[in-house]
Formats: structure tokens, sequence, C-alpha cells
């Protein structure tokens, strides 16, 4: 999937997160996302960056 392709993961904290901008120009910066979360994340994300999921 797209946003996913754009993800940080740090593997030390198993979270990941996405800088600003990394979707779109003036998507914000998610919070760092713990790796049980990041399908629902990905998901939530989706919808907002390009009105799908
Ligand atoms: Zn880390």
């Amino acid at each position: 999937m797209q946003v996913w392709e754009h993800a940080w993961f740090c593997s030390a904290c198993r979270v990941a997160f996405w800088p600003a901008g990394a979707l779109k120009a003036g998507f914000p910066a998610s919070p760092a996302v713990p790796a049980h979360e990041i399908p629902l994340t990905i998901a939530t994300m989706a919808e907002r960056a390009y009105g799908q999921a």
C-alpha cells in the first residue's frame, strides 16, 4: 500500500511513524505507532491522504 511505502520504522522501539509531508505536501507528521496498531493506522491515514482506504 502506498501509505506503508512512506513509513519509517524503528526496529529498536517497534514503532512506525510518518514524517511531516511524507504522504503529500502539508500532511502532518504522525505520532509513533506501536507495531500492533500499524494496520489500523495505515487504513486511517490512507483515508485522510487519498480519500480511500
Ligand atoms: Zn527507536
